[in-house]
């Protein structure tokens, strides 16, 4: 089996301004890209100054989210190519926030990802279930469900990473039991095997979800998981660093 390369990503959300910048370099002063790829995925307004102020490190810069059309009368958002144009190399899609508050469907975030690989970008394609869903004992339907339905056949081949992040623990300080994830990142390898072949082995599948240093360690040495999605963690360089280094 092809071990997937582990990424490790931080998602600043709706966080970020130009003096944030600092954090940003500060990550990319103590980080050689040798044990893991690391990404940050700043708001929109800072992929242009954050790719300019990284160049020349190993930190990937990223972008939280996209439209399917290349261009057009789509007042307020923006294109896979604006964001490839702006340097970014990486997506996020389908995160829960967007499923949440704006409605987005597997089949809208799959449609996403086929938006994504055409500007030549890589997507994180996100996943997972809510406490209710959990608590009804569906995580794992709902997961291979989203999974099935959010990635589009055109991603064979091509490298991509899908990121199970449990709902309940985005934000929350709460997180799943190292089995629980387990069992989820298990039954997603196996969906993407049966989706893209053995060739998916080196698609990291990351785990998303109240990841701080302290818990890192635990989390990354779990079976099947190929690195962490980062939220309120990878705002401060030494906490997101500490994350890094627990690999
Ligand atoms: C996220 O929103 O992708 C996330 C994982 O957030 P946090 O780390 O803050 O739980």
């Amino acid at each position: 089996m092809t071990k997937p390369t582990p990424l490790i990503a931080g998602n600043w959300k709706m966080n970020g301004t130009a003096a944030s910048l600092a954090e940003a370099r500060a990550v990319a002063a103590q980080v050689d890209g040798k044990s893991a790829r690391v990404a940050i995925c700043p708001p929109t307004t800072l992929i242009e100054r954050m790719s300019q102020a990284l160049a020349g490190s190993t930190v990937i810069v990223g972008a939280q989210d996209c439209r399917c059309e290349e261009a057009g009368a789509f007042t307020g958002d923006v294109s896979a190519e604006m964001l490839a144009d702006a340097g970014a190399k990486l997506v996020i899609l389908g995160h829960s926030e967007r499923r949440a508050g704006y409605a987005e469907s597997d089949d809208l975030v799959a449609r996403k990802v086929a938006a994504v690989l055409r500007a030549g970008l890589e997507p994180i394609v996100c996943v997972g279930e809510t406490l209710e869903q959990r608590k009804a004992g569906q995580a794992l339907t709902v997961v291979t469900e989203q999974t099935r339905g959010s990635l589009p056949a055109g991603l064979k081949g091509k490298p991509f990473s899908v990121a199970y992040e449990p709902v309940w623990a985005i934000g929350t300080g709460l997180t799943p039991t190292t089995p629980e994830i387990e069992e989820m990142h298990t039954a997603i390898r196996a969906t993407l095997r049966d989706l893209f072949g053995a060739e998916s082995d080196k698609a990291p599948i990351l785990y998303g979800g109240s990841v701080k240093p302290s818990n890192a360690a635990e989390i990354l040495h779990a079976a099947e998981v190929g690195g962490a999605l980062v939220g309120g963690a990878s705002l401060k360089a030494e906490d997101f660093l500490g994350i890094i280094r627990a690999l």
